[in-house]
């Protein structure tokens, strides 16, 4: 080799000395990132440069692990947060064979994820083996991709410790809540015999009452003194008055319990009907707009509902006041709302929640007659039909109540 040809080589070298250090600097102080593999051409260095660095950072700061594994399954490069999952510093992952961070069992299922990755992008639930053999569940997704034309594998790893606890948690919590709603509903089914046998053993003696009450005022009623008559026409018409309680509260507690077979309801014909057979009805004014429609329901608690909302809609009026009541049906997509409105005393937006609950009255009693517990049947019956109800009111502005149910 002549003199001028070694020097032409020597510089060579020394510009790709220089062209290494110069690398190799930028690889210490952060300014490029670099993988090296061993290949049977010697080392190989893979740099992530310019527009990768932007990726690099992001994969650092993300919260789910991430590794690049060559085709052999050797990681080339892990971020932080996998070595942190691991529990190993970051050099000791960097060239480890995957196999070291799995269980025996799961390694199967890996080794399929990857040849399946070939293909397509792949996804699979593995255990993470640490440095120390706890496990932490985790997702793992892989892709194959190209590394400087080297075939690798890209690999993202999601902890599902918190997920899998959230999960045992929810289950936990849902059959603590099946428990609970199951010995509910024993107590409510108690207790509900029970309000049913005493409503229904009260009344045998009420009855006598009643009937006693009866007998005294046809057989004595000659020879006894007005004051005595008239304290005898009290207790008969207390008497009366808590039989009627009696008989709302058993309405309510079969209302609660009976088994309600729905079917098509014709609100039209059945409106009438309750209509006709009230006593109180038949000489209000009460106007059906139009033709109602066919709604799915149970026609006996319809009716019971009807007729509450229009015994309150003719009784809350002032006194004097005739009562004028209207019905109309609205259709709401796949719901018919129904709509009792009065002329009547009207209800503060503030006690309209308040007066579906059982025994709520808003005037004191003697005022109108009542129990208190016609607009509960109202709500639990139609509740229980798989509608809802409301009212929209102001005090002196009259009353709309409605009940909305499935459209037949
Ligand atoms: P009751 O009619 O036996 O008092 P309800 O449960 O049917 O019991 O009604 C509860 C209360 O709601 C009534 O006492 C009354 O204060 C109020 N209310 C119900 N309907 C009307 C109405 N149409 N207009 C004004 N107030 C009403």
């Amino acid at each position: 080799m002549d003199r001028v040809t070694e020097e032409k080589d020597f510089a060579k070298l020394k510009a790709r000395l220089a062209e290494a250090e110069e690398t190799l600097r930028a690889i210490y102080e952060g300014e490029v990132d670099a993988v090296v593999v061993a290949g049977p051409d010697g080392d190989q260095i893979f740099t992530l440069q310019g527009a990768e660095r932007p990726y690099r950072l992001l994969i650092e700061a993300m919260n789910e692990g991430a590794l690049t594994l060559d085709s052999d399954g050797t990681v080339l490069y892990c971020n932080s947060r996998f070595a942190e999952m691991v529990d190993k510093p970051m050099e000791k992952v960097i060239g480890s064979e995957w196999q070291l961070f799995f269980p025996p069992e799961d390694q199967g299922p890996f080794q399929a994820l990857l040849d399946g990755a070939r293909t397509q992008g792949h996804k699979g639930e593995f255990a993470l083996l640490t440095s120390k053999g706890d496990r932490t569940p985790v997702q793992i997704s892989a892709r194959t991709m190209q590394l400087e034309g080297v075939g690798a594998f890209a690999i993202l790893v999601t902890d599902l410790t918190q997920r899998k606890r959230a999960e045992e948690e929810l289950q936990r919590a849902n059959v603590e809540l099946a428990v609970g709603a199951a010995k509910l509903q024993e107590t409510v089914a108690e207790l509900e015999a029970f309000s049913y046998t005493i409503s229904h053993d009260l009344r045998a003696p009420l009855r006598a009452i009643q009937s006693f009450a009866g007998i005294l005022r046809e057989q004595f009623g000659a020879k006894m003194e007005p004051e005595a008559m008239e304290y005898l026409a009290r207790s008969a018409s207390a008497a009366a008055r808590m039989d009627q309680l009696i008989k709302d509260v058993l309405n309510y507690s079969q209302t609660s319990r009976a088994e309600l077979v729905l079917g098509p309801v014709d609100l039209d014909r059945l409106t009438r009907e309750v209509i006709v057979h009230h006593p109180d009805f038949r000489h209000t004014e009460i106007m059906i707009a139009g033709e109602l429609p066919t709604v799915i329901a149970h026609e006996a608690s319809l009716a019971q509902c009807i007729s509450n909302l229009l015994g309150n809609a003719v009784k809350f009026v002032t006194p004097g006041a005739t009562p004028k009541v209207q019905i109309r049906a609205e259709q709401r997509e796949e719901r018919v709302r129904l709509w009792v409105e009065d002329n009547g005393i009207g209800i503060s937006p503030h006690h309209q929640q308040r007066i579906f609950g059982i025994f709520e009255r808003l005037q004191p009693a003697g005022a109108y007659a009542g129990t208190g517990i016609g607009l509960s049947i109202v709500k639990k019956a139609v509740e229980r039909m798989g509608g809802s109800v409301g009212v929209e009111s102001e005090p002196g502005q009259g009353s709309r109540f409605w009940i909305e149910l499935p459209a037949a």
